[in-house]
């Protein structure tokens, strides 16, 4: 590890990093408790504390209950020394948000917008954004940036690879992209594994246990968290069950050119297809389209809402798809907790009713013991801010903080912190 020479080595830093992420994590908020936690001498733990403290990172916040001597001080992470960008891109929408090193947005603002329109005017996009909101909170530089695509994304490069619903971007580098325009440190991960993130952070049953989300809407994919980290796999495809073969039916047409794929039959695109085929057969179809010309998700949602027999006909067969998929996920990876997010929660709660039954049927007695089945609980915030949460763990994880941790702030260490996380993730 010579190039990490400087005053603090990484070895010696390493206590430190740790003494930031315990109090950071809420795990530890008195010195007491983090030689409790690390094993490592008062002295020590006095010494890290007071580094962190004068990095501007920890304070001392008020006294913690007496357990029988002195009332220790309560320490709390300063998640304001710094600010992250983070930006969630959906195949219709974008999310873009200011946000604290907790990961909670201080700004967001939320718009339709297709990826279709191409990386560049896409970027450029979500750049103006930034720009807007950063001028509005009067935060400077960010220490980070966090971003989510919907396509697969080789996580070690921030690349999208072969994007089944993102023409134009195959290859393109979302890091370079925002490299280019902002001196910070560039994560970029599929959409997916941000809400997984971002649900099991922040959502609201927070308990620590393995969770598996699964997102439909336009298109299906799957999260996993286990153990508190996000299940990429060797190259970030993990997850992506949207193109698992289902079916041997070749008129079941994918959008990634294969055929017989889960969302070729069971995704919001499909059934869109199906539903203004048939539309004829629904009078709230026929209305929409008489009004509209054409057959939005959002009709269908309201359709479902209204208790209309085709919505309920198409949705509920997609929810049992659906749900027969992610019962042999569950069955494998075990999960404590099986979120359902992305736009389908518009159909009120009927998919979930059809997904929770199928679900409960379909997997084995000990996978099912204790199984939670349920809706996202953030308002569609889940997303963006798993990205936010993306910057921060990877500017504060052991590989990364001790690079920047004297200096009070990661500025001006970009290019250093990208490489050294890439050896962490
Ligand atoms: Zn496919």
């Amino acid at each position: 590890m010579t190039e990490l020479q400087g005053p603090l080595t990484a070895l010696e830093s390493a206590p430190l990093a740790l003494v930031i992420d315990l109090v950071r994590s809420g795990r530890a908020r008195t010195r007491p408790e983090l030689v409790t936690a690390t094993g490592l001498s008062r002295k020590i733990i006095t010494q890290r504390v007071e580094q962190a403290i004068d990095a501007g990172l920890l304070a001392e916040d008020g006294l913690a209950p007496s357990s029988g001597g002195r009332q220790p001080r309560l320490l709390r992470f300063r998640a304001d020394a710094g600010h992250v960008y983070a930006a969630l891109l959906g195949a219709s929408e974008m999310t873009v948000a200011v946000a604290d090193l907790d990961g909670r947005l201080i700004e967001d603002v939320h718009e339709d917008w297709s990826v279709e329109d191409g990386p560049d005017e896409t970027m450029e996009h979500v750049r103006r954004h930034f720009d807007h909101l950063a001028q509005k909170t009067r935060l400077g530089r960010p220490w980070a940036i966090g971003i989510g695509v919907p396509g697969p994304v080789d996580f070690s490069t921030g690349r999208l690879v072969a994007p089944p619903i993102m023409p134009g971007w195959d290859g393109f580098s979302v890091r370079s992209w925002l490299r280019d325009h902002y001196d910070a440190p560039v994560w970029v991960d599929n959409d997916v594994n941000l809400m997984a993130l971002g649900e099991w952070t922040r959502g609201s049953a927070p308990d620590g246990r393995d969770m598996l989300f699964m997102k439909v809407g336009t298109g299906v994919g799957a999260g996993l968290v286990v153990r508190g980290r996000l299940l990429r796999g060797q190259r970030g495809a993990a997850g992506d069950i949207g193109h698992t073969h289902i079916t041997d039916d070749p008129a079941k047409v994918c959008r990634c050119g294969k055929t017989g794929c889960l969302e070729a039959v069971a995704s919001g695109w499909a059934l869109l297809i199906e539903a203004t085929e048939r539309a004829a057969e629904s009078p709230a179809f026929s209305a929409a389209i008489r009004r509209r010309g054409h057959l939005t998700l959002a009709d269908v949602g309201a359709a479902v809402v209204a208790a209309d027999d085709l919505a309920r006909e198409l949705v509920g067969r997609a929810a049992r798809t659906i749900a027969t998929v992610a019962a042999n996920l569950v069955n494998f990876c075990n999960p404590g907790a099986l979120v359902l997010g992305g736009g389908v929660l518009r159909t009120g709660g009927y998919f979930l009713d059809v997904f929770r039954e199928v679900i409960l049927r379909r997997v084995t007695d000990l996978a099912g013991q204790g199984l939670e089945v349920r809706a996202a609980s953030m308002d569609h915030m889940e997303g963006v801010t798993g990205a936010a949460l993306l910057a921060v763990e990877h500017l504060f994880n052991p590989a990364t903080l001790p690079r920047w941790v004297e200096d009070g702030s990661p500025l001006g260490h970009a290019a250093d912190l990208q490489r050294l996380s890439n050896a962490f993730s």
